[in-house]
């Protein structure tokens, strides 16, 4: 999904939320929306090249020809110390809510385009490098 329909889709889903949470759903957008941060970072620290724009270029056209791409915030070890993290403190709760609805919206790529073009886990991305 691009990170267009992810701003307009969770900023809904975070006004639907409002009266139920209040604020929170703020915590809730922000992990929804920024956790593409992390293609953004992949790009500046691979290529070292600060353009925004080049970056969100080469993301929207990479199709995981030349090798798959570490994306922290979309690795299942980011998500369980998250999880964990989500037990002990309610503001990481809603920021992982909201990681968790972006992966689900991010599951469009991989299941109907059959787009696959980031290592799931840390470890499969360093094993797979080698
Ligand atoms: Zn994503």
């Amino acid at each position: 999904m691009n990170v267009s329909m992810h701003f307009f889709v969770s900023l809904i889903l975070c006004a639907v939320l409002f009266p139920f949470v209040g604020w929170w759903c703020v915590l809730f957008f922000v992990g929804s929306f920024l956790v593409d941060v992390d293609h953004y970072l992949d790009y500046v620290f691979s290529f070292r090249d600060l353009s925004l724009k080049r970056a969100y270029l080469f993301y929207k056209n990479y199709s995981g020809h030349l090798t798959v791409r570490l994306n922290v915030f979309h690795t299942f070890e980011f998500w369980v110390f998250l999880l964990v993290l989500s037990f002990f403190y309610k503001p990481v709760m809603f920021f992982s809510l909201g990681i968790l609805f972006h992966m689900l919206l991010d599951l469009h790529n991989i299941t109907v385009k059959k787009n696959i073009t980031r290592s799931p886990s840390i470890i499969h991305w360093l094993v797979k490098k080698k």
